[in-house]
């Protein structure tokens, strides 16, 4: 599948809707490490509000498909969570505006504006123990499979790669952001929760890609 339809960017995301809300379990447990133990539930609660927002009638290219669920995330996850994860999607509409398909470049630039926006809205940099650890290498993965012209599935599988490895090494870094900068050290021996939900997320989109 070199590209998606507009149909089957739907479906994607329904899948990661799914996804996170199987591990919604695993990443309080993260977050309760070191954070208040809430993180898995707050973004089961957002994934779940997108469900229900794809399946209302509308969204009739892929950049709404991507606003919608920008839009439902930041009102169901609500904190500071819900606007950094919302500005993901949201530049991936961006990214898509005007687009019948969404592929590698696709991916790619959605991956590097989304981690441009969350930079600019959490005011965190790699190495500070956050999601932007599992979204850098993503990016900079998309970037290099692009740059090879690899295709969609195989962009995705080294993103969500390149992303998984970024949320294990986490488990080394004290936290330097949100609620779990005042544990300090306590951080360290367990992964970030949003970096690891950031994983799961781009591990659902190359397994759709894949399929
Ligand atoms: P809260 O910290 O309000 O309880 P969550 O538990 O849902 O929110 O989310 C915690 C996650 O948010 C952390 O594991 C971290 O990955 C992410 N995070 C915290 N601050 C920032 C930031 N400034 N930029 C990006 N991600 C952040
Ligand atoms: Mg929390």
């Amino acid at each position: 599948m070199d590209y998606l339809t507009r149909d089957e960017v739907r479906e994607m995301i329904l899948a990661v809707c799914r996804e996170v809300q199987q591990n919604e379990q695993h990443l309080c447990q993260l977050d309760s490490y070191v954070g208040d133990g809430d993180h898995g539930s707050t973004m089961a609660r957002g994934f779940r509000a997108v469900e229900k927002a794809l399946g209302e009638p509308g969204h009739d290219s892929i950049d709404a498909l991507f606003y919608c669920t920008a839009e439902a995330l930041e009102e169901a996850m609500g904190g500071a969570i819900g606007p950094i994860f919302a500005s993901l999607f949201e530049a991936a509409g961006d990214v898509c505006q005007g687009k019948p398909r969404f592929g590698a470049e696709e991916l790619r630039s959605a991956l590097q504006e989304g981690y441009d926006a969350v930079r600019d809205i959490g005011g965190a940099k790699p190495g500070d123990r956050t999601m932007l650890d599992a979204l850098a290498p993503a990016a900079e993965a998309a970037e290099t499979a692009c740059g090879q012209g690899l295709t969609l599935p195989e962009a995705a599988r080294a993103a969500a790669e390149a992303a998984r490895q970024g949320a294990e090494r986490t488990a080394s870094m004290v936290a330097k952001k949100g609620r779990a900068r005042f544990l300090g050290e306590k951080s360290l021996g367990h992964q970030d929760a949003g970096a690891t939900s950031l994983a799961v997320v781009l591990g659902a989109v190359a397994a759709y890609c894949s399929h």
